[in-house]
């Protein structure tokens, strides 16, 4: 059977695209084609290691304000409507900033986000200026994507393959594909036809440790770091504390030195993980898939063999920010092939 959308890449970014089609009734047209899918863990597969939550770290740039806004949305209904078997769970959330914010992104933030409010400086932690809480979202990101893998795959027929392509020219290998999303993340610095040289890593540690008494995420924003602190759903009691933004660093490596800070951080910023017992079960790290200017959704074309054109949508560079907007990011970059993806047949959905 003929699948005329390919899509390269099997972390959040390319199931989030997936998603968004397959819930439209194009599932059986899709083909998604990874070195790695979800289940897998490697130092260039980035989807697994993430906390994940929804939160302020994202840019203050028109693109990531829209993204972020539209990927709460979508993100608020699946925990909703299926937050059980997707593992993702509605969580209040406490935010904290060493120096006051872009009040352009404060401004954006408290038009869409449930139970937005701004917090009295009384009740800051010491050395914070200024403070949010409002309803989030935490995604136990492991489960999360084997979720939507299982879903695209026996719900909706998304064909998934197993291989890494030395170029992006060789999705194209079939005759009837009509378009190809490109969300290989951090492989879109060296993939042949793609080499963007303004993608880099950031790499964070973070723990993942057991603290069942825990129900609220926390998070300081501050000069030159990040702390955290997010409830994992469905994990039994699991928490993951945080971390780390070390821009252009590449190594897969975890540190002691780095854990004891992130363990030093998160209970100065939360006292309450003391007060109950607490377990570090591991530590890990990942590379966020970064790029200078943000993240690329871009529909460009590309010259075939034998001379033939083939519709190319990057959607790539999410850097820290591929859970919460990532579904922003797939509206976006699906709405940039409307006119090829409303001529093909559609199935009616099947949830
Ligand atoms: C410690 C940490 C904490 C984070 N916390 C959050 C958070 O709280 N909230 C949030 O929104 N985000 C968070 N992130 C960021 C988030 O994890 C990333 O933005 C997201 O995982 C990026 O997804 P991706 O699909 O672009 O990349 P990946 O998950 O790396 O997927 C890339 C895919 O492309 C494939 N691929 C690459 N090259 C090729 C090739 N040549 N051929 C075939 N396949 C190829 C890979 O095999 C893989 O399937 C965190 C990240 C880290 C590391």
């Amino acid at each position: 059977m003929s699948r005329p959308i390919v899509i390269v890449g099997a972390g959040v970014i390319g199931l989030d695209v997936a998603l968004l089609l397959a819930e439209r009734g194009y599932g059986r047209h899709i083909e998604i084609v990874a070195e790695h899918l979800p289940g897998d863990t490697s130092i260039n597969y980035t989807s697994p290691w993430a906390g994940a939550n929804f939160s302020a770290i994202s840019g203050g740039d028109p693109n990531a304000l829209r993204w972020d806004k539209i990927g709460y949305q979508h993100m608020m209904r699946l925990a909703e409507d299926r937050g059980t078997e997707a593992c993702i769970s509605k969580t209040p959330s406490f935010e904290y900033w060493d120096e006051m914010p872009a009040s352009g992104k404060i401004d954006s933030m408290a038009e869409y986000l449930q139970d937005f409010k701004i917090l009295p400086k009384a009740d800051l932690p010491e050395g914070c200026q200024f403070g949010v809480s409002f309803t989030t979202i935490t995604v136990n990101a492991p489960r999360y994507i084997q979720y939507l893998y299982q879903l695209l795959k026996v719900t909706y027929g998304v064909k998934f393959v197993q291989k890494r392509l030395a170029d992006i020219e060789s999705a194209f290998r079939d005759p009837s594909t009509k378009i190809v999303f490109n969300c290989t993340g951090n492989g879109a610095r060296t993939l042949k036809g793609v080499e963007d040289e303004k993608c880099y890593p950031t790499r964070g540690q973070i723990l993942l440790t057991r603290a069942p008494h825990i129900a609220k995420n926390v998070m300081r924003h501050g000069k030159d770091y990040e702390t955290y602190i997010i409830p994992r759903p469905r994990s039994n009691g699991n928490i993951i504390l945080g971390g780390f933004m070390q821009k252009g660093v590449g190594t897969g490596d975890t540190f002691a030195s780095e854990s004891e800070s992130i363990l030093k951080r998160t209970t100065g910023l939360l006292p309450e993980l003391l007060q109950g017992d607490m377990e570090v079960l591991a530590a890990f790290s990942g590379l966020r898939p970064s790029r200078e200017g943000g993240a690329r959704v871009q529909r460009t074309s590309i010259k075939l063999d034998g001379g033939k054109e083939g519709v190319l949508v990057h959607n790539y560079g999410a850097g820290g920010t591929g859970f919460q907007a990532g579904l922003g990011m797939a509206s976006e970059a699906v709405g940039t092939v409307e006119d090829l993806v409303s001529s093909l047949p559609r199935e009616k959905s099947r949830l």
